[in-house]
């Protein structure tokens, strides 16, 4: 019946749009044409109200919105859309979208539309909930054509109250299971819905359902990888924090903090086991462990411990709630990581405390190896301070004796035992400087090595230590410049340790530089520094050795080198030499181009000599 009369219909204002078309295509006054064209477009309208509300322009609605549905993956959105287009395709007054709640199981209220595709405000939700729960209850559908006489609800009081006529109602399918439903209504007019609906609804539901669980699905991807984003960004942060620092004391701060600030934690313990087995605590805690670790922690942390996993306690008695984490070091449960609460932990919290503990440990070790190399150093500079204290006494004496021996004091000597004397002489002054090097980095090692800075006229120093080298510089036949201007300014530093430094250098030149070359000495002002170089026309450095200039026993390979005395610590004493007294060091060259060595010594006192003197 209803399919013939909308039929009907149809094809007369098809034939009204005709027939205006002709008279639009006359000539016609402005008045007229305003009048017709307004006539055109209100006949254009109810032939697209007709032709959706036609079954087979359902379809094609249907179709048409079905294209849409899918192109959002904001689940509201979706949502939205799904309403709308619901009650475009019935025809409905409004309509509701419920979605299973899963982790409370109850139906909550996702979208409300009017059909003018307005959300509804609270006050307008009004649906019957004995429908909604029939269809979730029996995962089918339901039409009413007029509520108020229909058996099923009659004197339900939501469809008496809300004066409910025609209702459609139908399930939202996802993998099988019901996951909310469609609801729309109309409350003035009944027999607006009809089974052909339900069919139609359903139809769209099933796509409705996919629709709003890609969005759901993507919404929660979306969440699950923001979360892991800021989870990998703290972890940065901590690894940033962590491998900044070797002592053991800032490691296991730093990891309370982490753990306290990502767990939401109210304490957090590092508990280590002692060699007689019994727990102590690592870290000093915020919070203080009150009257030592009760029993049940004592058991989780063994636990934890001898399983290298973690543990998780609930709350219990006045007993928070605990998570255990072991720390493992090179595969040995170096100790546990503890946090604290009065609620339970959370999936994160579990999640983060084991990733925070596998960094600790990483730091943690670190910091046990930086503490043992630093105890080896300690012994080593011990024992070298040890030894050149021992040494200086015996070497004394051999020169002591050595130099009596040679002058006649116990009797004449031929020659050759004055060579051998001049021998024995030489060497001791060899081991002698080593022994003084040896000894000075030791004390720089240690801290023990304490400067008298004062102000002093460079041009003099250098003067100076020049002078007791020239008879080197003669035998080599080589000349000993020195353009120091007498009106620098007075540098800040222990005369004795600048001696040092210059002595070395202007020596290193004499010794590297072959017969008849050329040493310069200068010093120049550089802002509040001086700055003082030792230029050679000697063999020069290659880039490779430079990279190793300054350290520890370094000395070029090459044979002129090797043909001069010396151990390779003068260097590495002038650098931290000129590094206490707050200058620094360097050197440029080229092989066969000769060197410039260079050093910078502040023009001002330095906090730190003053306290030392
Ligand atoms: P030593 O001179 O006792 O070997 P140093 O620490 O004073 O020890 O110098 C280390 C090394 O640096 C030298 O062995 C040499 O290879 C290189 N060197 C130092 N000064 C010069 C220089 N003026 N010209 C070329 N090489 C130099």
């Amino acid at each position: 019946m209803t399919k013939k009369r909308e039929v009907t219909q149809l094809d007369r204002l098809e034939s009204v749009r005709e027939a205006l078309k002709i008279v639009n295509a006359q000539p016609l006054a402005e008045e007229a044409r305003a009048a017709l064209a307004k006539a055109m477009q209100t006949t254009e309208d109810m032939i697209d109200q007709l032709f959706a509300t036609r079954p087979g322009g359902r379809l094609e609605a249907l179709y048409r919105v079905s294209q849409v549905l899918g192109t959002s993956l904001d689940l509201d959105e979706v949502l939205n859309q799904v309403m709308d287009a619901v009650i475009g395709l019935t025809g409905a007054e409004r309509g509701f979208l419920m979605l299973l709640n899963p982790d409370t199981g109850e139906l909550d209220l996702r979208a409300a539309r009017n059909y003018e595709q307005e959300t509804l405000t609270p006050k307008e939700v009004e649906f019957s909930r004995t429908v909604i729960q029939t269809v979730v209850k029996n995962g089918e559908g339901v039409v009413s054509t007029d509520a108020q006489k229909d058996p099923r609800f009659a004197g339900q009081d939501s469809i008496v109250f809300f004066s409910l006529r025609s209702i459609l109602c139908a399930p939202l399918r996802a993998r099988g299971e019901v996951i909310g439903v469609i609801y729309v209504d109309n409350r003035a007019q009944s027999g607006i819905f009809t089974p052909a609906d339900l069919n139609l609804l359903n139809a769209f539901a099933t796509q409705s359902a996919i629709a709003i669980e890609n969005a759901r699905l993507y919404t929660r991807t979306d969440k699950a990888l923001a979360e892991r984003v800021a989870e990998l960004e703290t972890l940065s942060k901590v690894d940033h924090e962590l491998s900044s620092h070797l002592d053991m004391d800032a490691v296991t701060a730093l990891t309370e903090k982490w753990a306290l600030a990502e767990t939401g934690a109210s304490r957090c313990l590092l508990i280590h086991q002692q060699e007689d087995g019994s727990l102590a605590l690592m870290n000093k805690p915020s919070q203080p462990a009150d009257g030592g670790l009760d029993d049940a922690l004592s058991r989780a942390v063994r636990q934890a411990l001898t399983a290298g996993s973690a543990v998780g306690l609930d709350p219990t008695d006045g007993i928070p709630a605990r998570l255990v984490v072991p720390v493992q070091c090179a595969g040995q449960p170096a100790c546990a990581l503890v946090v604290e609460r009065h609620e339970p932990f959370g999936d994160a919290a579990r999640q983060f405390l084991p990733r925070l503990s596998s960094r600790a440990a990483a730091a943690m070790e670190n910091a046990r190896l930086y503490e043992a190399v630093q105890e080896a150093n300690k012994a080593k500079s011990k024992f070298v301070s040890v030894v050149t204290h021992e040494l200086r006494i015996p070497m004394t004496s051999i020169k002591g004796y050595t130099d009596l021996l040679r002058q006649g004091a116990v009797g004449p000597i031929n020659d050759m035992q004055k060579n051998f004397l001049g021998v024995i002489r030489n060497n001791v002054e060899r081991m002698s400087a080593l022994v003084s090097d040896l000894s000075d980095i030791s004390h720089l090692e240690t801290g023990r090595l304490k400067l008298n800075s004062t102000f002093l006229n460079l041009a003099d120093q250098i003067q100076e230590i020049a002078a007791t080298l020239t008879p080197r510089f003669q035998d080599k036949q080589q000349t000993l410049d020195i353009e120091a201007a007498g009106d620098l300014p007075k540098v800040f530093a222990d005369p004795n340790r600048l001696a040092q430094v210059l002595t070395n250098l202007i020596s290193n030149a004499n010794k590297y530089t072959p017969n008849a070359g050329k040493v310069w000495v200068g010093a120049r002002t550089e802002g509040d520094m001086v700055r003082v170089e030792v230029k050679d026309t000697g063999i020069g450095i290659s880039e490779e050795d430079q990279a190793g200039l300054f350290g520890q026993f370094f000395r070029s390979e090459s044979p002129e080198v090797r043909e001069q005395q010396g151990w390779g610590l003068g260097l590495n004493v002038a650098k931290r030499l000129v590094a206490l007294m707050g200058g620094e060091i360097g050197a440029i060259s080229a092989v066969g181009q000769g060197s410039t060595f260079w050093f910078t010594l502040p023009t001002y006192a330095l906090a730190v000599d003053e306290e030392q003197s």
